[in-house]
């Protein structure tokens, strides 16, 4: 990325002095489009949350383009991400929810129901697979049957496509859209913010109509407009996951697929005992991610999840993703990059945990002044000379064995989460210290 071949290019210079990007393009809009079972790749979008955007627009246009502007429907299952509804509506889109079963499915029967009550103006549907409860829709072909049948296009959400890449297609069973989080399941590092990269594939139907630009000539005949400024999106980042699909070839992406599933199900089924897993498949098998339910500690110990969380801190490990898609739980994504070891190191720091809760529970330990409650303890409040805890230091700071040779030393208490969300606290200088 930083090579100056790459990193000093811009946006704009002239496609004759680009080459070698354009045949990383090239070859990376083949490859995305072979994984996906698509006809065309567009690699403009810069986010998941833009392709949705992108690939709802796409979808408008398409049916603009048939004379059916009137369909401004979108179903969306009541387990999808946040960015979905807020995509549509900034498509033009009206949302109408669709429920979940107790398992966590698309309700079939609802979605029948719902197709069916908007059938004239039935624009898409918007379903993640496998879903973000963490299961394999198994009616998921069906599902998209049913709403073609009303004339509806299948948007799919694509950020779990980890789960699938090598396994299976979205272009095969239905989709007619799909984004990739190439900053997810295509190795660009995320979190804290970007970049990250969402293009999205859509099947022959809709080729035309993906996004072209004012500067650079690109997209479908009949296109939409650009959704980015830049006619590749972050094209730099684009070099990351080209050189990782190159280095891992068709076998090794296959492989991280079946090892991110593999890890998942290793994770459940060692924790199960101690912590109910809230959606599973029928085999009893969850997908690349489960969800683990922690709601009852609320009454039994007075115990919540962010209590759980910042105690994961003095094991040394970040807490996984919390509370979403539902409160008081979990949901714990390893991937195919932890090894055996560091998997086996968390299952052991929550089965620990579990037995805090316990001891708690049971009245061994105080309700309010608990290793949970005070969690995460920094060095400064372990190093002062007066310590009225009715646990040890050692209890709060050394909780497992390998903390005793790598330990994570949190750098900041408890914070009030609820007290920060809605106090705007500005830490810089006052203005006259700008004053000469
Ligand atoms: C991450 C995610 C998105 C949004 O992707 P961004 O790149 O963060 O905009 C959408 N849907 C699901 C299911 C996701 O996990």
């Amino acid at each position: 990325m930083t090579w100056p071949e790459f990193g000093k290019l811009h946006p704009f210079a002239p496609v004759e002095q680009t080459g070698g990007y354009q045949i990383l393009f090239e070859q990376l809009e083949a490859w995305l489009a072979e994984i996906t079972g698509f006809a065309g790749i567009s690699l403009q979008p810069n986010a998941g949350s833009q392709g949705e955007y992108t690939g709802l627009l796409v979808i408008r246009a398409y049916h603009e383009d048939r004379g059916d502007a009137h369909r401004d429907i979108c179903l969306i299952p009541q387990s999808a991400h946040g960015t979905n509804p807020a995509s549509a509506v900034m498509a033009g889109m009206k949302v109408v929810a669709v429920a979940c079963d107790a398992l966590g499915n698309i309700d079939a029967r609802d979605l029948r129901a719902k197709a069916e009550a908007h059938s004239a103006r039935l624009a898409a549907l918007m379903v993640t697979y496998p879903s973000t409860h963490g299961v394999f829709e198994e009616s998921i072909t069906e599902i998209c049957a049913t709403v073609h049948a009303h004339g509806g296009q299948v948007y799919m959400d694509g950020a779990n496509l980890n789960a699938q890449v090598g396994l299976c297609r979205p272009g095969d069973f239905g989709a007619d859209v799909c984004h990739l989080n190439l900053h997810k399941t295509f190795c660009i590092p995320h979190g804290g913010g970007g970049p990250g990269m969402g293009p999205i594939g859509v099947a022959a139907h809709l080729v035309p109509f993906l996004p072209r630009h004012p500067i650079v000539t690109m997209g479908g005949e009949r296109g939409i407009g650009a959704v980015a400024a830049a006619p590749w999106g972050s094209a730099s980042i684009l070099t990351i996951s080209w050189v990782y699909i190159a280095l891992m070839g068709a076998a090794g992406l296959t492989e991280a697929t079946r090892v991110a599933i593999l890890n998942a199900n290793y994770i459940a089924k060692r924790l199960e005992p101690y912590y109910p897993v809230l959606y599973k498949g029928r085999g009893g098998l969850v997908a690349h991610e489960c969800i683990l339910d922690l709601r009852q500690f609320k009454s039994s110990a007075g115990v919540e999840v962010d209590d759980i969380a910042k105690r994961l801190m003095d094991y040394g490990f970040h807490a996984p993703t919390v509370s979403w898609p539902v409160a008081g739980t979990i949901m714990v994504e390893p991937t195919e990059s932890e090894s055996r070891q560091e998997l086996d190191r968390f299952c052991d720091a929550m089965i620990a945990i579990r037995a805090e809760i316990e001891q708690i529970e049971l009245g061994q330990m105080d309700r309010h002044d608990n290793v949970l409650k005070n969690a995460p303890h920094t060095a400064q409040a372990l190093l002062s000379d007066e310590w009225t805890h009715p646990y040890t230091r050692a209890q709060a700071a050394y909780p497992a064995a390998w903390t005793r040779e790598h330990k994570f030393w949190p750098s900041v208490g408890r914070i009030d989460n609820v007290y920060g969300d809605r106090n705007l606290v500005c830490s810089c200088l006052p203005i006259e210290a700008y004053t000469v």
